[in-house]
């Protein structure tokens, strides 16, 4: 069972532009590295690659 806390909020962003697209959540003990995942940026108006930074 996973424990109360290992769930984090992380604040997705996109590496072209800057801007800070998404925010989700995950386990740290699950995905302790950063998170890199292809999403759409409405700044950039396309998909580009989004990495976690945290709050
Ligand atoms: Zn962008």
């Amino acid at each position: 069972m996973a424990k109360k806390g290992d769930r984090i909020n992380i604040i997705l962003k996109c590496t072209e532009c800057g801007n800070e697209t998404y925010i989700s959540s995950k386990n740290k003990k699950n995905d302790a590295d950063r998170l890199e995942l292809n999403k759409y940026c409405p700044n950039c108006k396309k998909a580009t690659v989004h990495r976690e930074r945290k709050k």
